[in-house]
């Protein structure tokens, strides 16, 4: 058994889904976004579905938090052990994993194929990515088949 099929067992066995990523209304404007590009972080795998962050603030040093960030049946679950990302469902250690990986820089792991992704794949969607808010709420959000190549 490898790695990524031992990480898929865990996920598959826990109880609960794990949570899709997803983008809070105005999150470019969030102060997580804009402290995961700014502040000085140290990301490294601990697994195949889980990484160490470690973000600074200005005055505390760094903080090292476990992140689950990984393509799980197609979609992109990302959960944090953070007190942010407990009330928010959102945080900048979150924040800093999807802006490293949109900038081709973080391999993240499609526990389904085994396949690391050096950026988002084409087929991915994750919600609010490329629309903002208006165009959310106007246009239908065209539902997944299933019937991804693979
Ligand atoms: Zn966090």
């Amino acid at each position: 058994m490898t790695g990524v099929d031992e990480q898929r067992e865990q996920i598959a066995n826990r109880l609960g889904e794990p949570d899709r990523l997803q983008f809070p209304d105005g999150w470019t404007m969030s102060s997580s976004w804009r402290r995961a590009q700014a502040a000085p972080s140290t990301v490294g795998p601990v697994n195949p579905a889980e990484f160490d962050v470690l973000l600074g603030r200005e005055d505390d040093g760094l903080a090292r938090h476990r992140v689950l960030f990984a393509v799980y049946e197609g979609d992109l679950v990302a959960e944090c052990d953070c007190d942010g990302y407990r009330f928010r469902g959102w945080c900048a250690h979150i924040a800093l994993l999807w802006w490293r990986w949109s900038r081709d820089d973080l391999g993240v792991t499609d526990l389904d194929t085994g396949r690391t992704h050096l950026s988002p794949p084409w087929w991915l969607t994750v919600d609010d990515v490329e629309h903002d808010r208006v165009e959310a709420e106007t246009s239908q959000p065209v539902a997944a088949d299933g019937g991804v190549d693979r």
